[in-house]
């Protein structure tokens, strides 16, 4: 008995330290990760239902150390703990802009996504940093969007709120990421006052069963409430069918993209716009 709770013991501080060990080197790689041009972002393609057309691009991080990727599950919340998250969230918010711009050739720039974390809203400077970079990049604010978790409803947090309505007086939208896993309901979307709603890929991917009567029931309660409704993680062409038919407009998914580096893009949208002609 005793042996087997020593042994049991030994085998959690052992792996508790494997994973301090492990959460140090990324901490520690990930602080210069931006110098070391070892991050770059990847766009997946945001699409209109009815045309195929894409309406925007969304910014997904990814960080290669030593040969391997990381995920951003994993270094996301690491940037967030170690002081790391707000510079690496402006960074973020200018490649996707510098991205949009390059796109642009002369006519109107993609609209672009970036998902921002709860701790980069709750900094008084935030919206003012975005507007200065905006400006000096003299990038169209209506083309931003910033995603956020529903996880800012946890708590009611004056900053935050206060960041966000001045993000939306720049004319940047708001998204609300991975709707339906979090604390939010819909009154409080429309509070904020947020543009558009993520229903969750876990409800994308319960369609044939559970899931349907609840994207149905969102929708109809985001259409009504005037915000536009993107379904996430659409991963077969079963799913694009049934949200087709019940009139979801957009959506995002492997099945319609996976996302793509910056030098496929441009062959990804001419090839798109081509389609639908
Ligand atoms: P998210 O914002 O909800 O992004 C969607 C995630 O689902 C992405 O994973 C994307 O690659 C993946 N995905 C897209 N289509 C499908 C599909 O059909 N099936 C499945 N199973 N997955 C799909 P990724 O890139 O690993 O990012 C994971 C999360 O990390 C993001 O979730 C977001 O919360 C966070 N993240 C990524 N980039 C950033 C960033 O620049 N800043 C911050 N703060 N968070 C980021
Ligand atoms: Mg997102
Ligand atoms: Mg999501
Ligand atoms: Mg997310």
């Amino acid at each position: 008995q005793k042996r087997v709770e020593k042994g049991q013991v030994g085998y959690f501080n052992e792996s508790l330290r494997q994973r301090l060990i492990r959460e140090r080197l990324l901490s520690d790689r990930l602080s210069t990760a931006i110098e070391e041009n070892a991050l770059r972002l990847v766009f997946q393609p945001i699409l209109e239902s009815q045309t195929g057309k894409v309406t925007g691009l969304e910014a997904l991080l990814r960080w290669h150390l030593d040969g391997e990727e990381v995920a951003p599950v994993e270094f996301i919340p690491l940037a967030e703990q170690y002081g790391l998250i707000k510079t690496i969230g402006l960074w973020v918010i200018e490649q996707a802009c510098l991205q949009s711009i390059s796109l642009s050739k002369g006519s109107q720039p993609p609209s672009v996504s970036v998902n921002v974390s709860v701790i980069q809203l709750q900094d008084h400077n935030f919206a003012s940093q975005v507007q200065s970079l905006l400006t000096r990049l003299q990038f169209d604010p209506s083309l931003l969007l910033i995603e956020i978790t529903e996880s800012v409803f946890a708590t009611d947090q004056k900053t935050l709120l206060e960041q966000i309505q001045a993000l939306q007086k720049l004319n940047i939208k708001i998204s609300i990421d991975d709707f339906g896993t979090g604390y939010s309901s819909l009154s409080s979307m429309q509070n904020l006052g947020a543009d558009i709603i993520k229903i969750d890929k876990s409800f994308i991917n319960k369609i044939d069963s559970t899931g349907l009567s609840i994207i149905k029931a969102v929708m109809e309660i985001a259409h009504s409430m005037g915000l536009r409704v993107v379904a996430e993680g659409v991963e077969t062409a079963e799913q694009e069918k049934i949200l087709k038919d019940i009139g979801a407009h957009l959506l995002q998914g492997y099945h319609l993209c996976r996302p793509l580096e910056a030098e496929q893009l441009t062959e990804y949208l001419d090839s798109s716009t081509e389609q639908k002609i």
